[in-house]
């Protein structure tokens, strides 16, 4: 007999909420699996449950053992993964619910913040053999090779989907969240943004790290890596989503496709810093040393030797930097006369494939911010994307002139 083909469906924490919503999620996979699917359905801890076990082990103590709070913080998946698939042997189904250990979800010792290095099939491959149509696997969850519970980090099941989408040659993996997909910009401060249909896996990389909630920026990783097609869909309606897949795949490239913002930034600038060779590591060095997220920089021209450094960072590293900064003064390591930190600001994107074989949209999106007296504070750019950093009261006006600004309201 051939083996059925595989479907990998994931469902965030809102889509399983409650028992309610599980009916509905249940009734999704009950659709695939009367079209012949086996499916792999991938589940988050239900809305909030992850939270509220962060809370409980971070009152326990400031310096919490990391393999305890797997242990705790692991726990959500393994009830919603149960409950799904009680949910799903009620209206029939055979189901059976898989803990990353039972799967096994190799991963490494990194807790909290695990990788994935291995999933073992054979387990799965067997039950389904059997009968079994549906595994509700715990998403986030894996085992360190001293076999303790691990987790993925914050976002963690979206990875876990990819990574069994691709361990299992799953013909697709659909997302299904609150949104029923990618959208040309947020639609809270864009409301005539678009739905776009498909989206190449870098675009969406971009957006994912520009802080665009819907995707865990690994799982894109991993599913440009593997090619895996991606779909995000709503669970609360049958709306066909957008596909995340190879450029290849999309005909008409848009110059932009999408337009993104992130208002956790903070601009941090070293005054009068001896110019010098070498200085952009005596900087640098330590705030990496530090953990210092370092995004955008820029120096400026140098008068008598000495020149500002800007750069932005999250703004819940503020503190961290301006110490590191310091201290490597002290030390001798660097000279500058002053820092001074602007939290009041946010970072504002374009994204899009087609920037690299079109000229003139960084000049068009300069033009547009002019047009609005929107003051830019900063710029930096890769092959596929602009962002300028500007004061936090003008994001919103600033997304809706750059959205109207490339036509990302009419339909293409
Ligand atoms: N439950 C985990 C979290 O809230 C993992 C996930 O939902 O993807 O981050
Ligand atoms: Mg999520």
């Amino acid at each position: 007999m051939l083996p059925m083909p595989l479907l990998t469906m994931k469902f965030g924490g809102t889509s399983v909420a409650d028992l309610e919503r599980m009916r509905t999620v249940a009734s999704k996979i009950k659709y695939e699996v009367e079209r012949g699917y086996n499916v792999i359905a991938v589940v988050s801890a239900m809305a909030g449950a992850t939270n509220k076990l962060i809370g409980l082990v971070e009152s326990t103590s400031n310096l919490f053992d990391a393999r305890e709070y797997d242990a705790v913080v692991s726990t959500g998946e393994s009830q919603s993964s149960g409950l799904l698939a009680l949910t799903l042997q009620d209206i029939g189904i055979p189901a059976r619910s898989w803990q990353g250990w039972q799967v096994p979800v190799i991963t490494t010792s990194a807790h909290g913040t695990a990788r994935i290095t291995q999933i073992e099939t054979e387990n799965l491959n067997a039950k389904f053999a059997e009968g079994m149509r549906v595994a509700v696997v715990a998403g986030f969850q894996g085992t360190s090779p001293e076999g303790r519970m691990t987790t993925l980090g914050r976002g963690g099941s979206d990875t876990s989907a990819v990574a069994f989408a691709t361990a299992f040659k799953s013909e697709r993996c659909d997302i299904y969240t609150d949104v029923d997909g990618v959208y040309t910009a947020d639609p809270r401060i864009v409301p005539n943004a678009r739905k776009l249909q498909k989206i190449s896996y870098e675009e969406m990389l971009e957006l994912a790290s520009l802080g665009a909630k819907v995707l865990q920026t690994r799982s894109v990783e991993l599913a440009m890596r593997n090619n895996v097609r991606l779909c995000v869909r709503s669970s609360f309606n049958d709306e066909p989503g957008t596909l995340v897949c190879d450029e290849e795949e999309i005909m008409e490239k848009n110059t932009v496709s999408g337009i993104a913002q992130t208002v956790d930034e903070a601009k941090i600038s070293i005054l009068s810093v001896e110019d010098r060779p070498g200085i952009a590591e005596a900087v640098f060095g330590p705030l990496a040393a530090a953990g210092v997220n370092v995004d955008m920089i820029i120096q400026t021209i140098s008068e008598r030797e000495l020149t500002d450094i800007t750069f932005t960072c999250p703004v819940n590293q503020v503190e961290l930097a301006e110490s590191a900064l310091k201290s490597a003064r002290d030390r001798g390591s660097v000279g500058f006369r002053g820092l001074v930190a602007d939290t009041d600001v946010c970072k504002v994107s374009v994204v899009g494939i087609g920037m690299r074989s079109h000229t003139g949209v960084a000049s068009k999106m300069f033009g547009a911010l002019a047009k609005q007296k929107i003051n830019i504070k900063a710029i930096s750019t890769s092959e596929i994307k602009i962002s300028v950093l500007v004061d936090q009261i003008y994001r919103d006006l600033a997304v809706k002139a750059l959205h109207d600004e490339f036509g990302l309201n009419y339909s293409n």
